[in-house]
């Protein structure tokens, strides 16, 4: 079963590593969300997530209290093998995107991934909000404290994928059979099985019985989540079991 999920729960990497190059993204385009190269493949897809990043990056710095800025570099990989070969982290090679040290790599959204043969196939606009994922990654690396793995993966996931991850907590939650406390996914987030879910599920209680305002003071502080424990637990059993 555990290998179920970590097969599914693939999505949201964070890169800890810096070098490498970018070769053969010949093509920049300078935005006030950060510099996007690409490959002339990419042309008209870059334009698509600007206007998501458009769409979602304003809104998301207001109710988190950050600020987006331009010294993002945003970096678009015609396909997954190129990816691959410039990946900041090479351990996390095959994922579909990573960000880390102020940059964003992501594989093009018309290029197949990886990860689609054991998933199945994502279609383009939820490809798009990878970007967006990975940009929120950024976002809260920004502060001065960044929140623990559990806050900053369910964030990144709450704004980037809530249907897709509503779906497999509907499916997979009762089969799990386990709900973390928030403790535990704190500080032991890659002991726990599926902690992306979990850390999802979190958030996405939080903003739906305690109000999306409650977002910017617990990534701030992350101790001020720990209060709503016994009523997270009880969230988690009410609705998926
Ligand atoms: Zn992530």
């Amino acid at each position: 079963m555990k290998k179920i999920f970590n097969d599914i729960f693939i999505l949201c990497l964070i890169g800890l590593t810096n070098s490498c190059n970018s070769q053969d993204l010949n093509y920049s385009l300078d935005t006030k969300f950060g510099e996007f190269k690409y490959s002339l493949t990419d042309t008209n897809s870059v334009k698509d997530l600007l206007r998501v990043c458009e769409k979602e990056i304003p809104e998301i710095c207001k109710e988190l209290n950050v600020d987006y800025d331009s010294s993002v570099t945003i970096e678009i990989y015609p396909n997954q093998e190129k990816y691959n070969n410039s990946i900041i982290n090479p351990d996390l090679k095959n994922s579909p995107a990573i960000s880390g040290n102020n940059r964003i790599q992501l594989v093009s959204p018309l290029s197949p991934l990886e990860a689609e043969s054991k998933i199945g196939a994502i279609n383009y606009p939820d490809r798009m909000y990878f970007l967006i994922h990975e940009y929120v990654h950024i976002l809260m690396g920004k502060l001065e404290n960044p929140p623990p793995l559990c806050i900053d993966e369910g964030i990144a996931s709450y704004y980037s994928s809530r249907s897709f991850y509503l779906d497999m907590a509907t499916r997979y939650v009762k089969q799990i059979n386990y709900i973390p406390s928030i403790e535990q996914l704190i500080a032991n987030y890659n002991k726990i099985p599926a902690p992306d879910l979990f850390s999802f599920l979190l958030i996405d209680y939080i903003v739906q019985n305690q109000g999306k305002e409650k977002l910017a003071d617990i990534i701030r502080q992350s101790n001020y989540i720990k209060q709503f424990n016994d009523k997270w637990i009880e969230y988690v059993k009410n609705k998926y079991y």
